[in-house]
């Protein structure tokens, strides 16, 4: 399979032929290129906007590395359709038929057992505890800090109730140390005096931290570029030159590119891009939003989840930040003023001092979300010289550094410092409905892609 190129300016030949090119200047992207780079490689990474346009930029900065818990567990699509139903879901789903969602969804369902809940936690805490390690080695070798703070997390409950649900979480954390401590109304108010006094209760996750993405992003991206990989935006992938089972060089909006490895690490829009190369990933584009405020006094100090309405407040001292939602409309952006609403309101119930109605900076992203969340990490099947980094749902920004480290181990072909095995591609037998989603997938969004 090799593509031609039509337009004659796109024939220029831009590179050399760099050891590695990394589509995609997300966080994902960004950790893959800077490991590949420690490890002695020419690295190329081309972003088709800016570095940090998409989901790694407005995100709510968590470094939850306690979150080991997959999403799809036993229940949960039950309780998700009843709160579908009554309006307190923090899902949005597209209710046109699309059959590349339907079959996500059905994966996703078919995931939620035991089994798979037990399998991923055993593959999230491995990538988890080196991302927590691999964080620290930065600050401390690199000076990438990103406004980091330790201070831990709040799991926020207004209700009684919610708050024993939630012990059954902690039951499945506790046995690997990762359990959060129970605190109750008076206790929670002296602990974080930012919260509104009504509330019941929270756990209280003591080692977990946080950072503000859009600095660590421009940090990063600036440690990148002085340690010498070559960061081009404005450069949109659109086609693979192939040879055999090898992608030989990259067709973009700005010429023809050559390479020896290719990592797609381009977040939801993976999708489409591994599509190209005719192999589907279960994965579709969960949008999420944020709004972003001054800083402020009043502001809790401690990141706090309120579990009711699934709405995530951090403050750093440089701002303050509410998020959440999980929409699932392809790969449209439009801002809902509804939900929008929705998180003003979940900041008035749960802040001592919320932030004025209508004065946040509003935000909206793209999380590449996988049919079994875990992520999707590995050689692409097929190809011999093709990785993907994608998948990582609402845990990138979390699991970046082990993320990229194990992708230049797979490039270099060196020894891994974690098994891969949870996150490699072929875990999914592909239906053959799935299959033949290729094409056409290819051919109708390309031009949304690209345009
Ligand atoms: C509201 C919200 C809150 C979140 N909060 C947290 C949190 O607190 N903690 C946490 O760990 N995670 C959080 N996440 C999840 C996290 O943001 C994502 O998992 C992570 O940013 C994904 O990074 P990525 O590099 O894979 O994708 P992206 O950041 O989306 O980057 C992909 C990049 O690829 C580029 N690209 C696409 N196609 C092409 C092409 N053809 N050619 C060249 N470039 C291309 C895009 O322009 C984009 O810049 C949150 C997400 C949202 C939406």
């Amino acid at each position: 399979m090799s593509f031609s190129t039509s337009k004659k300016h796109n024939n220029v030949v831009r590179s050399g032929g760099d050891d590695v090119i990394v589509i995609g200047g997300g966080v994902i992207g960004l950790a893959c290129a800077y490991y590949l780079n420690r490890m002695g490689r020419q690295v190329r990474l081309l972003e088709a906007g800016q570095v940090a346009e998409g989901a790694s930029n407005g995100n709510c900065g968590w470094l939850f590395f306690s979150d080991a818990l997959p999403l799809c567990a036993p229940g949960v699509p039950t309780a998700e359709a009843l709160r579908l139903i009554r309006g307190t879901s923090p899902l949005k789903l597209d209710p046109r038929p699309d059959p590349r969602r339907l079959l996500w969804l059905l994966r996703f369902v078919l995931s939620c057992r035991h089994a798979h809940l037990r399998a991923a936690l055993k593959g999230k805490l491995a990538l988890l505890r080196q991302a927590d390690r691999l964080y620290a080695q930065l600050r401390t070798d690199e000076g990438l800090s990103g406004e980091y703070d330790c201070q831990g997390l709040l799991m926020v409950h207004r209700s009684a109730a919610d708050m024993a649900a939630y012990a059954a979480t902690n039951d499945l954390l506790a046995p690997y140390g990762l359990g959060a401590d129970p605190l109750f109304a008076n206790a929670l108010q002296r602990l974080e005096p930012g919260l509104h006094p009504s509330l019941y209760g929270a756990w209280y996750y003591r080692n977990d931290s946080h950072l503000r993405p859009d600095t660590l992003m421009r940090e990063w991206h600036r440690l990148a570029l002085t340690k010498g990989v070559a960061v081009e935006e404005g450069v949109s992938v659109q086609r693979f030159r192939t040879h055999g089972n090898r992608v030989v060089g990259l067709q973009t909006n700005r010429g023809a590119y050559r390479a020896h490895a290719v990592v797609i690490a381009a977040g939801a829009w993976s999708l489409p891009l591994t599509h190209q190369l005719g192999y589907h990933l279960p994965l579709q584009p969960g949008k999420g939003y944020s709004l972003t405020f001054p800083a402020a006094a009043g502001q809790p100090a401690i990141p706090c989840y309120f579990h009711e309405p699934n709405v995530v407040a951090t403050a750093w001292q440089s701002g303050f930040r509410l998020g959440g939602t999980m929409a699932f409309q392809g790969f449209d952006l439009t801002i809902d003023p509804q939900r929008v609403a929705h998180m003003e309101s979940a900041g008035r119930a749960y802040l001592a001092t919320p932030p004025a109605a209508g004065e946040g900076e509003c935000w909206a992203g793209l999380r590449p979300m996988s049919a079994d969340d875990m992520p999707l990490v590995g050689p692409l099947p097929g190809w011999a010289n093709v990785t993907v980094a994608t998948g990582h749902g609402m845990l990138g920004l979390t699991t970046a550094p082990s993320t990229g480290r194990l992708v230049a181990e797979m490039v270099t072909r060196r020894p891994l410092h974690l098994d891969p095995h949870p996150f490699r591609l072929d875990r999914f037998r592909l239906l053959r409905a799935e299959k033949q989603l290729v094409r056409p997938f290819f051919l109708d969004n390309s031009r949304q892609l690209l345009a």
